[in-house]
């Protein structure tokens, strides 16, 4: 028998996935709804998640589990800090300070914080399954992020894909249900964040952002990496960059999106 399992990330598009399938909108109904928990979520997703758990589990008896491997900015702090051997993964940018030559760390933080955190409960919940169709919210306007899964044992299947579902359907559907949109979910400190994404953090969460603000100062001598590392990708100190964003927020204002995006792609598991 293949379980059906829905990945939350409890941003827009994995919640209407998951309340959609509640609603029996789709061939299956899913069994568990699982979210792996960073640490390190806007106030916002933790807020939201709180009240959807609550929803669920009135409207649907359904319970969501929240799982986790840890903190990702308390491991980041602990690896510079010499108190975490290994690294956290996190993307960071890079630039040769001699050269100006920039790149970028190979992410392995989705493996760590977000993915294996969710097959382990898999496995947890259904010690015998041989066969696991893991559900992503991902939209038809962002189908590039699809992805295959790297076991055999765990088929993905993207129902708002299928559906040709996008990102607004999802948004228009919380409207018209009556039901809370809720914010972007991703790391607060995630070096893919746009502008766009940098400036909602500082206006709305500015604890979050001075953490972050501090971590990025902290990472110009990262362990093992000979070049400077910074959270963003113009390779300029956050703390300097937000200063341009505001002053040209006038005009970007005009330009701004209400749900801001990430700039790249996390292999449809982060962001959701
Ligand atoms: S949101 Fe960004 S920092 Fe967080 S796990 Fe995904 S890629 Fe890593």
């Amino acid at each position: 028998m293949e379980h059906t399992i829905i990945s939350l990330g409890a941003g827009t598009q994995s919640t209407d996935l998951l309340l959609r399938g509640l609603r029996g909108e789709f061939d299956k109904v899913p069994s568990h709804a699982i979210f792996s928990d960073t640490g390190n979520e806007p106030k916002g997703v933790y807020n939201y998640l709180e009240w959807l758990m609550k929803y669920v589990d009135k409207e649907y008896n359904f319970t969501i589990d929240v799982v986790s491997s840890g903190n990702i900015f308390k491991d980041a702090m602990a690896y510079l800090h010499g108190d975490r051997k290994s690294s956290e993964g996190i993307p960071y940018y890079t630039k040769n300070p001699i050269t100006g030559k920039k790149a970028i760390i190979r992410r392995q933080c989705t493996g760590d914080y977000k993915i294996r955190p969710v097959r382990r409960q898999i496995r947890k919940l259904l010690p015998k399954v041989k066969k696991v169709s893991l559900w992503l919210g991902i939209s038809y306007d962002e189908m590039q992020r699809m992805k295959e899964a790297n076991v055999k044992w765990i088929k993905h299947r993207f129902p708002l894909i299928e559906n040709r579902i996008k990102r607004i359907d999802c948004i228009n559907n919380f409207k018209a249900k009556r039901i809370p949109v809720p914010v972007r979910s991703s790391c607060v400190i995630c070096p893919y964040h746009s502008d766009n994404y940098w400036l909602w953090i500082y206006e709305n969460e500015p604890d979050n952002f001075a953490a972050t603000v501090s971590l990025d100062e902290k990472i110009r001598c990262y362990p093992g990496i000979n070049n400077e590392c910074y959270l963003h990708r113009s390779c300029r100190p956050l703390k300097e960059v937000i200063v341009d964003i505001l002053k040209g927020k006038e005009l970007a204002s005009k330009q701004l999106n209400m749900f801001p995006e990430l700039i790249d792609e996390c292999s449809g598991v982060c962001g959701i």
